[in-house]
Formats: structure tokens, C-alpha cells, sequence
């Protein structure tokens, strides 16, 4: 029997074997597959990955590596070029991957697609990390939906169940004549030197069988109960899938379909469950927004915000922000959580991204840049839409006057305090009573939990009333703009 050209399923955002379109595709042809990761940082510009990413991205594709028995072909560099020398050198005829949907990559696959056609090469794509395209939903004028609430209700729920997720193939026939001359994943120097890459993995368990018992663990405890308690970031009651989802360790559909069969059997509460499907839903939705707004990262949707009098904030100021030094304990555990961990519960990233865009007058942008760059989630998609949405310049944004109060936010979703203990130790003494606002707290009650204001903790950067007002004067001004 003549021997088959080999088949190369190119690893993206899908860095799983079950329910991977691309992988069974390739699985049924018979032919030896090839599996590639191509390491490209330099068709995204401005995206490039940032250190958190990367270093997830790191253990991600050992795990990966290890399910395909160590023959991952690992490279860097243009995918095109890679992947010319890739079928040069094995012989292969056929090409298969899952799209993507941020615009660099949809622009650069649809110039691979058509070069490696010319030559011949059968090119299939396939979804594997949407419940729907992006495309298959429009409104009734056929235009894209900018709100959510009718994107969900009239355009997605109608559609009906999602494709079930697609089994693993059950043995995977991998070419053995491994294409020579391509870096090991150390080579691709992805975790950074300092100590840091290290501490902030070492929350997570990473890889396909971690994000699937992540999900089961989330479903069997936590399910239950979610839609309250999704709020209240001591709690935990989230299902923390956002990097496995980001890097596709999991797909949407195998989180769709456990948690049906799951809510069934241990009778969880149809609000619990329906909450969190439409949580999944505002991710289709930012991915909506994405395909069919591809400026969102770069632009204000709305562009009267083109003339928002955003403030330049000195580094100093902005560093306070970034490394939770505000003086508000709930916005400074937010932020020590996202640099310790790698994640920010949801609650938390609305309260410190409302602080840095209407008590800082920061533009969005800025807090965006170093979500993208501390965020194991970091997400086009969801991270601009989510920002958009804080600043108000969003398609579906929150009204101008919701400014988050970053005392009161705290007293009510980390009412015991728990929370800011947690990320902010020196304040761990301070009664509850003055846990939200530690300037209120006399100097005997400051002493006896051993806090000098403006040594171990700062005074709060900027006075809550006065910034609220400055917020509301300079979102007014934009009022009567088109
Ligand atoms: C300023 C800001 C920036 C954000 N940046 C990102 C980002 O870069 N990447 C990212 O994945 N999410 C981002 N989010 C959305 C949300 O905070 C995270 O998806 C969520 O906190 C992840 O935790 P979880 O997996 O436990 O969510 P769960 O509550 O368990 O929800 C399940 C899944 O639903 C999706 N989801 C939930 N909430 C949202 C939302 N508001 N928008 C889009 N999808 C959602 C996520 O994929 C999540 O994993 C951002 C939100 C804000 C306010």
C-alpha cells in the first residue's frame, strides 16, 4: 500500500484533543498528522502576548505535548513560512486548523489560505471555540447586534442547542518522521526569569484535563447558587475557565453540555444554570462585537468619547494603580490579585477598571494594556468589550453616571472583609468597621493595628466625592456631542 501524505493540524487557540473539529478531521483521513504550534509574535503588532499569556501558553502546550505522546512540532516566526518548511519537509497535502477571530489573525489566515491553495495544498477550517459564528447572528435589518440583551434573547437562544461537543479521536495516528530543525518549547523562552512567572502559575493547574475537572468541580459545588454568589469575590462561587476557555484547553460546547446534563441530575437551580450559560453568552457577544467591530481594541466605539478630556497620568500615579497602592483596600486587593495570581474575579475588574477611567480619568485603553499584559484570560475580545463597556464608550455600555464607589463597593460584595485581608495583609488588623476606608479610623485604632498611614498603606490617592464630581462634569461634556 503506498504510504499517505501526512496531514498538518495546525494548534491554535485550541490547544486540546477533545472536541477539536480540526483534529478528528484530520484523524478521519487515516493519513499520519502532524501537529504544529507556531509561536507568531509578529503579525499581532500591538497583540502581542503578553508575560502572563505566555507563560500559561508555556504549560499549556507541554501538557498538549504530552497527549500527542512528545511529537508537537514546536515553532516561531511567520506561519506561512513555517508552514511551507513544514510540508517541504513531510510531504503533506492537507492543512487543517479551527479559526480565530481576532482581526490580525483572520487577515493573515486568509493570505495563508490562499498562497498554500495556489500550491495545491487542501486548506479546511473549522469552530471550535464558538457556540454560533460571529456571522450567523444578525438582526432583522441583517445588521450585527450591538446590545446584548436582544443579541441573546432574539438572536441566540432562538438558534437553539449548539453543536454537542465531538469526542477525542480514540488513538491518533502521529506521523513518526518529526521534521527536523525546529526549536523545543524552552527554546521559545516564554517564562520570563524572574520569580514572578513562577509564583503566579503556581495558583493554577494548567492543560485539558485540569480545565475539565475545573469545570466538573465548579459544576458539582458551586453551580448551585451561582447567580448570587458570583459576586462576591471571597466566595469563589465562579467557575475560574476564562484562560482555559482563552487558550481552548475547554470548549464553550463541553461547557454548555456538562453543565445541562449536570444541573439535571443534581436538580441545580434553573437561574443558577441560565445565568451562567448567558456568561458564556456575553463572550459570544464580545466576539460578536469583535468580528464586526474590529477597531474595538484601538477605537471608542462611540466616537464622541474621540473627544472625552481623558487625563495623561503621570507613571507614578498610574504604578499606584497598577501595583494596588490607591488607598481603597478593595481596589488595591483587585489589583495585588491580578499580579499574584494571574486573574481578577469579575466583580473586582469592574470596580478597579471604573476607578482608573472615571475617579483617574484614565483612558480605558491604558487599564486594557495592562489587563492584556497581567491576565492569564487576556482576551481581544472580552477584554476590549469589557472595557469599552466601564468607559461607557462601549456598544453596550454602562450609563455615564454609574461610577462605582470604591468604599461602598467593598462593604457589599467583601462584607467580611475577607477579600481585602487576603491581598492586603497590612491591613489584616484593622477592624471591619474601618476595613473600607482606613482614613476614617482614629489614630488609636490605626496604631493598634499597626498601620501608618502614607508608610504601610497610602492615603487614598484621590478623594472619592470630589473625583465623582470631576467624572460627572467630564462625561457631561460630552453630552450634546454626536
Ligand atoms: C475590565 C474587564 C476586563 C475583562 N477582560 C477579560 C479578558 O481579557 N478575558 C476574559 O475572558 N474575560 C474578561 N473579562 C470578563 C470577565 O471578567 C471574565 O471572563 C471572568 O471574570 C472570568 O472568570 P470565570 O471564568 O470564573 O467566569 P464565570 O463567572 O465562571 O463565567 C464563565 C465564563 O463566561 C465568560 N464570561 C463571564 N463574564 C464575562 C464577561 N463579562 N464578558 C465576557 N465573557 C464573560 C468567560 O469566558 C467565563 O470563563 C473582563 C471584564 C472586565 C470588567
Amino acid at each position: 500500500m503506498p504510504s499517505q501524505a501526512p496531514v498538518i493540524v495546525w494548534f491554535r487557540q485550541d490547544l486540546r484533543l477533545s472536541d477539536n473539529p480540526a483534529l478528528l478531521a484530520a484523524h478521519k483521513t487515516g493519513a499520519p498528522i502532524v501537529p504544529l504550534y507556531v509561536l507568531d509574535d509578529d503579525t499581532p503588532g500591538l497583540w502581542r502576548m503578553g508575560a502572563a499569556s505566555r507563560v500559561w501558553l508555556h504549560h499549556s502546550l507541554h501538557r498538549l505535548n504530552e497527549s500527542l505522546q512528545g511529537r508537537l512540532v514546536i515553532a516561531k516566526g511567520g506561519p506561512l513560512d513555517v508552514l511551507k518548511s513544514v510540508i517541504a519537509q513531510t510531504g503533506a497535502r492537507q492543512l487543517f486548523w479551527n479559526r480565530c477571530y481576532e482581526p490580525w489573525r483572520t487577515a493573515r489566515d486568509a493570505g495563508i489560505k490562499s498562497a498554500l491553495q495556489a500550491d495545491q495544498i487542501e486548506v479546511a477550517s473549522f469552530n471550535a471555540s464558538l457556540l454560533w459564528e460571529p456571522w450567523e447572528i444578525k438582526n432583522q435589518s441583517g445588521s450585527p447586534y450591538k446590545v446584548f440583551t436582544p443579541f441573546f434573547r432574539k438572536g441566540y437562544l432562538p438558534r437553539g442547542v449548539p453543536h454537542p461537543p465531538l469526542p477525542a479521536p480514540a488513538s491518533l495516528r502521529l506521523e513518526t518522521d518529526i521534521p527536523s530543525g525546529f526549536p523545543s518549547l524552552a527554546d521559545l523562552e516564554l517564562c520570563p526569569t524572574l520569580p514572578w512567572g513562577d509564583e503566579v502559575i503556581s495558583h493554577w493547574h494548567v492543560g485539558e484535563v485540569a480545565a475539565l475537572n475545573r469545570l466538573l468541580d465548579f459544576l458539582e459545588q458551586k453551580l448551585a447558587g451561582y447567580k448570587e454568589g458570583r459576586d462576591f469575590p471571597a466566595q469563589e462561587q465562579i467557575s475560574r475557565l476564562s484562560p482555559s476557555l482563552h487558550f481552548g484547553e475547554i470548549s464553550p460546547r463541553q461547557i454548555w453540555y456538562e453543565a445541562l446534563a449536570c444541573a439535571q441530575t443534581q436538580h441545580t437551580p434553573q437561574n443558577d444554570l441560565e445565568h451562567f450559560l448567558a456568561e458564556l453568552g456575553w463572550r459570544e457577544f464580545s466576539y460578536h462585537l469583535l468580528y464586526h467591530f474590529p477597531d474595538l481594541p484601538q477605537r471608542n466605539f462611540q466616537e464622541k468619547f474621540d473627544a472625552f478630556p481623558w487625563q495623561t497620568l503621570p507613571e507614578k500615579d498610574l504604578d499606584q494603580w497598577r501595583h494596588g497602592r490607591t488607598g481603597y483596600p478593595i481596589v488595591d486587593a483587585a489589583m495585588r490579585e491580578l499580579w499574584q495570581t494571574g486573574f481578577m474575579h469579575n466583580r473586582c475588574r469592574m470596580i478597579v477598571g471604573s476607578f482608573l477611567v472615571k475617579h483617574l480619568l484614565c483612558d480605558w485603553q491604558i487599564g486594557a494594556r495592562w489587563f492584556w499584559d497581567c491576565l492569564f484570560d487576556a482576551d481581544l475580545a472580552s477584554n476590549s468589550a469589557s472595557w469599552q463597556w466601564i468607559a461607557g464608550s462601549g456598544a453596550d455600555a454602562a450609563p455615564y453616571f454609574r461610577i462605582f464607589n470604591p468604599i461602598t463597593q467593598g462593604e457589599k460584595f467583601d462584607p467580611t472583609g475577607t477579600y481585602i485581608r487576603r491581598y492586603v495583609p497590612e491591613l489584616s488588623q484593622l477592624p471591619l468597621r474601618y476595613l473600607f476606608a482606613p482614613w476614617e479610623a482614629p489614630p488609636s485604632v490605626l496604631s493598634n493595628a499597626g498601620i501608618t498611614l502614607g508608610k504601610t498603606y497610602p492615603h487614598p490617592m484621590v478623594d472619592h466625592n470630589a473625583a465623582r464630581i470631576r467624572a460627572l462634569k467630564a462625561f457631561e461634556s460630552l453630552k450634546n456631542t454626536a
